[in-house]
């Protein structure tokens, strides 16, 4: 498949919400879409930060929780979103009534908004926030990253959001627009590295970028993946 398909065949899975996605049954594993390679890149920096409990903030029909429950080493998971109807669609598609007892008790969802410091935050090894930031308003932001960084404040935080840098590739779009409506920013991978180097210096935390998907010589990979760690 040429690049350029590959970014329509990418860009093509962000024709509607995220949420829309087919499920991953209905894909060949050859073909797997972006965000499940996001999904998958997530996990695996959990996994590999050694973390049990996981807090994922803006979880929205819950494909992150999903695989996490399939980690043993997950002993405590949980999904917070600001939306009902979200947590609605989660609660569904993991089959939560028909859970295991081992495995319900593993996994809670609640309701809340990640700009309100919430004590419900508190006492995780991890949080997951994917792909949520760019949906914030630029000026709750700062309520966002004290709440997070400031007051919750997991030893691993992991936060991925667009690559603004990679919609160049995507012919599809007209030149200063977002992937998506509710998209209030998109960061280059310029404007990610600085807002985590803002972090860093203000909770101080230290922190990783890693691409995600097809990794494109000038303009980068469509996604991007800051891993941030407390108290190492
Ligand atoms: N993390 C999920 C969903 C991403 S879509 C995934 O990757 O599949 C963004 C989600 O963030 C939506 O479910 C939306 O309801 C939620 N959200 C947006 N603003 C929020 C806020 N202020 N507090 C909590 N959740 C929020």
């Amino acid at each position: 498949m040429g690049f350029r398909s590959l970014t329509k065949q990418v860009l093509s899975e962000w024709d509607g919400e995220e949420g829309s996605l087919k499920e991953e049954t209905d894909r060949k594993p050859t073909s797997r879409s972006l965000h499940d390679q996001r999904l998958q890149a997530v996990v695996s920096a959990l996994r590999q930060s050694g973390a049990e409990s996981v807090l994922d903030l803006g979880c929205g029909e819950g494909k992150l929780l999903r695989l996490l429950l399939k980690a043993r080493q997950f002993h405590r998971i949980e999904g917070m979103d600001v939306s009902y109807g979200e947590l609605t669609k989660a609660m569904n598609r993991l089959n939560y009534e028909d859970l295991p007892p081992k495995q319900r008790e593993r996994l809670k969802l609640w309701q809340g908004a990640l700009t309100y410091r919430d004590q419900r935050m508190n006492g995780f090894d991890a949080a997951a926030v994917v792909e949520v930031i760019e949906h914030l308003d630029e000026n709750r932001l700062q309520a966002f990253e004290r709440v997070v960084f400031g007051c919750a404040r997991p030893a691993t935080v992991v936060v991925t959001t667009p690559n603004a840098d990679y919609n160049a590739l995507f012919d599809r779009m007209e030149a200063g627009t977002m992937r998506h409506t509710d998209h209030r920013f998109e960061w280059s991978r310029d404007e990610f590295r600085r807002w985590t180097e803002k972090i860093n210096s203000e909770f101080q935390y230290q922190s990783r970028i890693e691409p995600i998907g097809p990794v494109d010589e000038t303009y980068g990979a469509p996604s991007q993946m800051a891993i941030f760690t407390y108290g190492d």
